[in-house]
């Protein structure tokens, strides 16, 4: 799980990196109220789980409180890579000397972690590390001797970081470790003019594997961007919203995305990717197919389940469950095959709606999913 910036900032804070005073709100009006506290000059902050928001005009320097209301007004909303904002944080601005980079990730095909750093990190980072990779320091860390003083050292001189940086670098890696994260990454690392390091964006990301004891972070109550994903998420489905125009429901990550491919191969592009897990019942099919049908751009849905734990036709009764409560309105193509098709089929067949077809093949369902779509 990713968090946001003020989370990340708030974890940084309680390992004692330095970070700007800052405050969250999602109204304008408090926005005004946190700028006044804050000292009147702020930087006011989209909260998004994405990067590039400075690009994106989500990241505005406000002179006093007034202007920082209408710049909270100008980001609430917005819509930042398919984020939609929902909150901003107002952080004191801080006058920046030099701006660094760096981050820990699980390097999971070295079994390691990786220590990133630069001595030029701000918004430009992706053109550095793709035109001069030299310029972007890699150092492995083994996961039981972890980030010492010492290894610290080599990371900031490998990366051209000055020397204060090597207590930042050791408390980075206090918060991944204390907080179970596979991520986290600093962007920038500010030197400022008075000589002090500060960490002014933070990216953390969880391991969801330890959830259960970091329960702090639990996303429950939480609002999602997209309204979707948050109804899906509350069923307890992985959805996620792209940006083509067929609907997509499988069981099993590995056979969705392959289903994506083979619609891409047909020349649609998928509208999402809704995996309804190995163990599917009625109630999660029923619950997947309302999700995929509440989103506008979808123009056919192909449901493609090889039955394996999930027998096929615990999935038709879910379609057909399904077709009582939300209203068709779109073509639904059905591939089942494995564990009990013939009487998912036969279930279906029964059922006759006029909306829904069926076929054997997954090529053969592409097809006609990707044909509806594209002459909707
Ligand atoms: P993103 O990485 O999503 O674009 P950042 O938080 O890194 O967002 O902000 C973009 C840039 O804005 C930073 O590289 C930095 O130059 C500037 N910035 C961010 N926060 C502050 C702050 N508190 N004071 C001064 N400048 C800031
Ligand atoms: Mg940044």
């Amino acid at each position: 799980m990713d968090l946001y910036e003020h989370q990340a900032r708030e974890l940084f804070e309680e390992h004692g990196i330095l970070v700007p005073r800052a405050e969250v709100t999602d109204s304008a009006k408090q926005a005004r109220e946190s700028a006044r506290r804050l000292g009147g000059r702020v930087v006011v902050k989209a909260q998004v789980k994405t990067g590039g928001r400075g690009k994106a005009g989500g990241v505005k320097l406000a002179a006093d409180p007034a202007a920082a209301e209408l710049a909270a007004r100008q980001i609430l909303g917005m819509d930042i890579k398919g984020h939609r904002v929902g909150k901003v944080m107002l952080a004191q601005p801080v006058d920046i000397a030099t701006e660094f980079y760096v981050s820990y990730v699980l390097d999971r095909a070295a079994g390691r972690f990786l220590a990133i750093a630069s001595a030029e990190g701000g918004m430009e980072i992706e053109e550095v590390a793709a035109s001069r990779p030299e310029a972007v320091a890699r150092v492995h860390i083994d996961p039981a001797e972890g980030v010492t003083s010492a290894k610290a050292g080599e990371i900031a001189e490998a990366a051209g970081l000055p020397p204060q940086t090597v207590d930042v670098l050791v408390r980075l890696w206090e918060v991944l470790v204390r907080e179970d994260a596979v991520l986290v990454e600093v962007n920038p690392l500010v030197r400022t003019k008075q000589g002090q390091i500060l960490a002014l964006d933070g990216k953390v990301t969880l391991d969801d594997n330890a959830a259960f004891r970091q329960a702090r972070w639990s996303t429950e109550g939480e609002a999602h961007d997209d309204p979707l994903e948050a109804a899906a998420a509350a069923k307890g489905l992985n959805y996620v919203k792209l940006d083509g125009e067929v609907g997509i429901i499988g069981n099993g990550a590995g056979l969705v995305m392959s289903t994506l491919d083979v619609v891409a191969g047909c020349g649609a592009r998928p509208a999402n990717f809704l995996d309804i897990g190995g163990g599917a019942s009625a109630q999660i099919m029923a619950d997947g197919l309302s999700v995929i049908l509440s989103d506008p751009a979808v123009k056919s849905v192909f449901v493609n389940v090889f039955g394996g734990i999930t027998a096929c036709d615990a999935v038709a009764d879910g379609i057909v469950q399904a077709l009582d409560t939300v209203r068709l309105t779109k073509p639904l193509v059905v591939r089942l095959d494995g564990n009990n098709a013939a009487r998912g089929r036969a279930i279906l067949d029964a059922h006759a709606h006029p909306l829904v077809q069926q076929a054997t093949t997954m090529d053969g369902a592409a097809r006609q999913a990707a044909q509806l779509a594209t002459s909707a």
